[in-house]
């Protein structure tokens, strides 16, 4: 480093530098987390400009998400100012594909105007080609035809590509079928979704010379973050755009690879040595964002996983705070505690800004939204909705709000054909135009209407079913216990049973969804107040400035880096998850512990992992289990504390020693480790309310991670 360096090389260190200023010729930046790999390519972005080797136009990076991106631009106009002006191809894939798209798009039969379809236009599309192809769509939903296709699209493949076997995913082989009639759909709406972006440019890519040498020619350097999460049309697309000028740039960590189930390929990082000879590997050891504690107990928990490339961290950061881990009693404490704590940290003066609260689940989000609002914590939800207002979590609520408020349209308008029950546009015009001539409310003139000859046959009866429903739910609201009624509602509605019906991930998250919104009832006198504290939360939402905690997935935190980091739910069925749990293959259980790695790693100086004893599911209490990866940390960079009595020396003896808390448990010795009995396990006993609960149609199906938990839980 010299006093004559330009500004973007100034504190990085020499592999850094390699990195930087190695411009031509392939390059694969290999490292762990926060050892400033975007930084590098941040720097390697201001060099080719501040050395005028390319111009901004002649520069393709791609970010993982627009956030990045943003950042990422702006960070280079502080390092070479003006010159940044432009660089039109950074961005997300999707964001730079769509790009390329539109000025080639009569290449593949659509205009330049084209529509981008989201998720929603994309389901109905897909429902009236399979109602037009007399495919049963209760047996083949949509929504997995849409998960078949997407898939398809990740991996390159247009409908000529699909062979028999692949064919299979869907209907009974006519997957293939289906995925041309949805593609010549699209064309003939002059629209795409999301997945075409890339895989219509890779085909204009393959099918003309012309525009691919004019790419070639165009992008004289290629950089790319995150790159162990590209999936093979991305992959595809980079090597045909870099084949020629050969400078490509890539930096990853093969630990961080978390989107296999989007159709991530970990294994392009192998594949870049292969297909670009000669390529510089450039590992850097260096972390700079966390404290040897943190990154001790990162490095343990990933340890455990095989078939790594393995790399070496260190840090000259001075010791900070061990990893802390606390057991607490059930959820509502853990959510206590940590505004507890966050409260504390903001008086020692960490902004709330630089703090996270990161969930395995989006519906893990809700029991902090609603301690936050109690005790005015400003918090904002990044990369997906706040609890109230996702889709299914707004459908139940307008069930209860015309329970509750007969007089409430909106709410009635809302749900008065979700599920379908074949109550079209002008069935819900009649009962519109009937309201408002007797001057009574929707809910009303829908039962008066019955008596008239406005609706016939099917439209009849099933309006006659949903009034009688009302009534019926009306008169249980002065009998049941509100959670109850709830239940009931979404059963009795169809709500649940349209849900299960679609067997998308999505939909299963929308039922724990669901489950969640009765669990927070249950902690309200009525129905009224419940719904009087939503009306709060939804009007909290309008103030948007000033310093907020923020509250996320893991999956969108990859890349970002807080102070303060608090890790939630670390328990078995929850973390890792139970899906990654039923599985059973070691893939998804090694997913699910590099998603641990980059949870870990988010936090600079704090990182503080909970877990609680017990979880109300569906009304019922069960006792849970701390996550295996709590199991994983070293001992010496970690301090755990319980807040139940008389357990604390007996969990950390466990921890301390690395010792596997479950071995004998799981084979069924009958003699756990102490601190299990400490938490209260219990098999199958309702620790709080034992006997006490009801178990409703659907809902009564115990989720499989109760099962999980009981079964290698210890009797006392
Ligand atoms: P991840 O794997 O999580 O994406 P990363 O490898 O991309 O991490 P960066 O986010 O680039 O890491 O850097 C982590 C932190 O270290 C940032 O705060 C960055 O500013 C800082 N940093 C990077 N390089 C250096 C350096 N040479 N000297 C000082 N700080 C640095
Ligand atoms: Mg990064």
């Amino acid at each position: 480093p010299s006093q004559d360096d330009p500004p973007y090389l100034r504190g990085l260190n020499a592999p850094q530098r390699e990195a930087v200023l190695t411009t031509d010729g392939p390059v694969l930046v290999l490292a762990g987390a926060g050892t400033g790999k975007t930084a590098a390519l941040t720097a390697r972005l201001a060099h080719l400009l501040y050395t005028r080797k390319a111009y901004p136009s002649e520069i393709l990076s791609v970010t993982f998400t627009n956030k990045a991106a943003k950042e990422m631009r702006h960070r280079v106009g502080a390092l070479v100012g003006d010159m940044v002006e432009g660089m039109p191809w950074l961005g997300t894939f999707h964001a730079i594909g769509a790009k390329m798209l539109r000025r080639h798009a009569e290449l593949v039969g659509l205009k330049s105007n084209f529509t981008i379809l989201d998720t929603d236009d994309q389901l109905r599309l897909l429902k009236s080609l399979i109602l037009a192809a007399d495919i049963d769509e209760k047996r083949f939903p949509a929504r997995s035809l849409a998960g078949i296709i997407d898939g398809w699209k990740n991996k390159g493949l247009t409908p000529k590509d699909i062979d028999a076997g692949e064919s299979e995913l869907y209907a009974n082989g006519r997957g293939q079928e289906m995925y041309r009639a949805y593609q010549d759909r699209l064309k003939a709406l002059n629209a795409c979704d999301f997945g075409d972006l890339l895989l219509h440019m890779l085909t204009i890519l393959r099918d003309h010379r012309d525009v691919l040498e004019q790419y070639q020619q165009r992008f004289r350097y290629i950089m790319v973050d995150e790159y162990q999460d590209t999936n093979s049309v991305q992959y595809l697309w980079l090597r045909l755009l870099a084949q020629e000028r050969r400078n490509i740039a890539c930096v990853g960590d093969d630990d961080q690879s978390i989107y296999s189930w989007r159709g991530a390929k970990v294994e392009n990082i192998l594949k870049f040595e292969r297909d670009f000879p000669g390529a510089k590997v450039i590992r850097l050891e260096q972390n700079y964002r966390s404290t040897p504690h943190i990154l001790g107990a990162a490095s343990g928990v990933i340890a455990n996983n095989g078939g790594r490339l393995g790399k070496t961290l260190w840090t000259d950061i001075d010791v900070g705070e061990k990893v802390k881990v606390v057991g607490v009693w059930d959820g509502p404490e853990e959510a206590r505690r940590v505004a507890q704590e966050i409260e504390d940290r903001r008086r020692d003066g960490t902004p709330l800004d630089d703090m996270a609260i990161l969930v395995r689940a989006q519906h893990q989000t809700r029991e902090f939204e609603d301690r936050f609002i109690a005790t005015g914590i400003p918090y904002r939800i990044v990369g997906g909705f706040r609890f109230y207002e996702r889709a299914e979590i707004r459908d139940a609520l307008a069930y209860l709000r015309v329970v509750a408020q007969p007089a409430d349209d909106l709410a009635f308008e809302r749900i008065v054909n979700v599920p379908k029950r074949g109550l079209g546009d002008k069935a819900i015009a009649r009962i519109h135009q009937l309201s408002r001539a007797m001057g009574v409310p929707m809910s009303e003139a829908a039962a008066r209407i019955l008596d008239t000859d406005e609706l016939t046959g099917a439209a009849k009866r099933s309006l006659g079913n949903l009034v009688g429903d009302f009534a019926r739910w009306r008169m249980k609201a002065d009998e049941l216990p509100h959670a109850e009624l709830a239940r009931q509602l979404l059963d009795e509605s169809g709500y649940t049973a349209m849900l299960e019906a679609d067997r998308s991930a999505e939909a299963a998250g929308r039922l724990e969804n669901l489950g969640e919104l009765v669990r927070a009832m249950e902690e309200y006198d009525s129905l009224g107040a419940f719904l009087e504290h939503v009306s709060l939360v939804m009007e909290n939402e309008g103030r948007d400035t000033g310093a907020k905690v923020t509250i996320m997935t893991i999956h969108a935190a990859k890349g970002l880096e807080y102070d303060t980091v608090f890790l939630v739910g670390w328990e078995e069925g929850l973390f890792p998850s139970q899906r990654s749990l039923d599985e059973g293959g070691v893939a998804s259980l090694e997913e699910e512990r590099r998603l641990a790695y980059v949870a870990i790693t988010r936090a600079r100086r704090r990182a503080i992992i909970l877990h609680a004893a017990n979880r109300r599911i569906y009304g019922q209490w069960n006792s849970s289990i701390p996550s295996r990866f709590v199991g994983e940390l070293p001992g010496e960079h970690i301090d755990s504390e319980t807040t139940m009595t008389g357990g604390a020396s007996l969990w950390q003896a466990n921890w301390s020693e690395r010792a596997d808390p479950f071995a004998d448990v799981a084979r069924g010795t009958g003699r756990g480790p102490g601190w299990q009995r400490a938490a209260g396990v219990s098999a199958g006993v309702d620790v709080k309310n034992p006997g006490g609960a009801y178990t409703p149609r659907s809902f009564s199906r115990e989720p499989s991670r109760v099962k999980e938990a009981t079964r290698s839980a210890v009797s006392l």
